[in-house]
């Protein structure tokens, strides 16, 4: 027999779970199926482990680099990565909890499994099927591996979230967040951690002033960056390690090489062949701007949507507007896919927002661009041998200077963008900036204070 909801979600993470939510709290009957656990890549593979080791990897910084020049007499005995990997994962079994009791007080019943689409209405999971006038897919991606021989010796970002021992040395191939990301969190945590990259910068679709000064602050204090490098193949040793050998014939020889080139998107086995749902090229899923796929009913957000920004809150907004769509009084609720904030937890990290620089030029004519920046040395270390650099700069467009570009490297930087979102959003002017106090001694002062 096929149980009727108003509303399906397949796959319970940070899209599944928000769009759940939100439905059943304007009164749908809501349904949610979900494969593995509770909370999809941010909570489980992603965002969440990701900050915890970032945060672990700034207490090490913050003991190797800076102590000593503020007064403290500190050594460290010993680093225990399967201490903070077991402080990580109970964290995340809390908010694991959380989520089955939000969605139980909302009503939302949750089933455990693997969904298939059987029609256009209909999903069949562990051989019971359940139907629904809407059913949204927010199944997300995987990591993907390279072709070439050897890359099954490799892991990815899910097995460097599952890695119970630290590795000693460590390749990270790959030029996006995620490389940027693991590799400074190893090498601050103790491992000898190369980056590889096979351009000439890591994050090189940012703002250059953004990958010039993370490569510096690499150079001082960071992983070994390998530029142009190209991996080749993979050969596994008699001691279990791993010989990288790059196409320009160089090799590096590590205990464990971590794969961070990109995702792709869980479209494969979703049986949606028995709908009329379109993919691109790559399987993503083709929308219209209102979350809507070529299938009436079917819907998408978050990483599996054609063009979309594989980002937590883009996912969870997306899902949230779309339930006041068709179950609130919302019915213009659509997501804005312009103009979203976003942070590289590097080392120092990367606030941005909007255009770059050549990318406004590009639009706009060099003439109509007006830069401001400002570089100054981070306060937190500009007391001690371990001075950081900090970056900043404001993008302008027009004579009235529409801020249309924010960015920034540097300490704190994860914490500053936020706020000055909203006054994009908003559509500020350099003007608008100017007119706002400074609040001293911050590294965001900077922002109301460029000249
Ligand atoms: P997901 O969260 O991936 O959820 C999809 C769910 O669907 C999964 O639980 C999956 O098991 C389930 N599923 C798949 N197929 C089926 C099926 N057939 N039936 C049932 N269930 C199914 N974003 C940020 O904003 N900030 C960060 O700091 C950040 N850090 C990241 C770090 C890493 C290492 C990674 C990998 C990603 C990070 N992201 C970050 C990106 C963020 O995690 C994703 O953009 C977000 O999780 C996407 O949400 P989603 O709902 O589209 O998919
Ligand atoms: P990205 O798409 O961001 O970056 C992957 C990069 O790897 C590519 O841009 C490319 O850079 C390089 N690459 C691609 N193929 C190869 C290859 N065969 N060999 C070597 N290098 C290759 O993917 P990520 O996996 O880093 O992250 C996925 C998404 O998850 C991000 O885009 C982001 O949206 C999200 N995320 C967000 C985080 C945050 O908010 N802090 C953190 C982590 C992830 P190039 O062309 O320059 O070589």
């Amino acid at each position: 027999m096929t149980q009727h909801f108003d509303y399906i979600c397949l796959g319970a993470g940070s899209g599944g779970i928000a769009s759940a939510n939100r439905a059943a709290m304007r009164g749908a009957k809501v349904l949610l199926i979900e494969a593995k656990q509770l909370g999809g890549t941010c909570v489980n593979v992603g965002c969440v482990p990701k900050k915890v080791m970032w945060y672990g990897a700034h207490i090490a910084e913050a003991m190797k680099l800076y102590a000593a020049d503020y007064g403290f007499d500190v050594s460290i005995k010993h680093f225990d990565w399967n201490t903070l990997v077991q402080s990580r994962e109970a964290y995340i079994d809390r908010i694991h909890g959380s989520y089955e009791r939000g969605l139980a007080s909302n009503k939302v019943t949750l089933v455990q499994g693997y969904g298939k689409f059987v029609d256009n209405h209909t999903i069949e999971v562990n051989g019971e099927l359940y139907s629904a006038d809407h059913i949204l897919i927010a199944t997300g991606g995987q990591p993907t591996i390279p072709e070439i021989p050897g890359a099954e010796y490799g892991i990815d970002s899910d097995g460097f979230f599952a890695l119970r021992q630290q590795p000693k040395r460590v390749a990270v191939v790959g030029a996006g967040y995620i490389a940027v990301e693991i590799a400074g969190v190893l090498h601050a945590l103790g491992s000898d951690t190369h980056l590889f990259v096979r351009k000439h910068a890591p994050l090189r679709n940012f703002d250059p002033m953004l990958y010039e000064t993370l490569m510096e602050a690499m150079a001082a204090d960071g992983p070994t960056l390998h530029t142009e490098s190209i991996p080749k193949s993979i050969t596994k040793n008699s001691d279990d390690s791993l010989t990288l050998s790059l196409e320009n014939g160089e090799q590096y020889q590590v205990d464990c090489l971590i794969w961070a080139i990109g995702r792709h998107p869980n479209t494969a086995n979703l049986g949606l062949e028995h709908t009329v749902v379109e993919r691109d090229a790559h399987g993503y899923i083709i929308t219209d701007g209102w979350q809507n796929t070529s299938a009436k009913g079917i819907y998408c957000v978050g990483d599996i949507m054609a063009g979309g920004v594989e980002l937590t809150p883009v996912a969870v907004k997306a899902g949230r507007l779309l339930s006041e769509r068709l179950f609130g009084a919302m019915p213009q609720a659509k997501m804005d896919y312009e103009n979203i904030p976003t942070v590289v937890f590097s080392h120092p990290p990367i606030g941005t927002m909007g255009l770059s620089e050549p990318d406004a030029k590009a639009r706009f004519g060099e003439d109509n661009v007006k830069v401001y920046t400002s570089s100054f040395t981070a306060m937190y270390t500009a007391v001690t041998s371990h001075r950081q650099p900090c970056k900043m700069k404001l993008v302008c467009v027009g004579p009235e200077q529409k801020v249309v570009g924010i960015h920034g490297i540097g300490f704190g930087m994860d914490e500053i963008l936020q706020g000055f979102g909203v006054a994009i959003k908003m559509g500020a002017t350099k003007a608008d900036f100017d007119a706002v106090v400074a609040i001293h001694p911050t590294g965001g002062e900077e922002f109301v204070t460029m000249r």
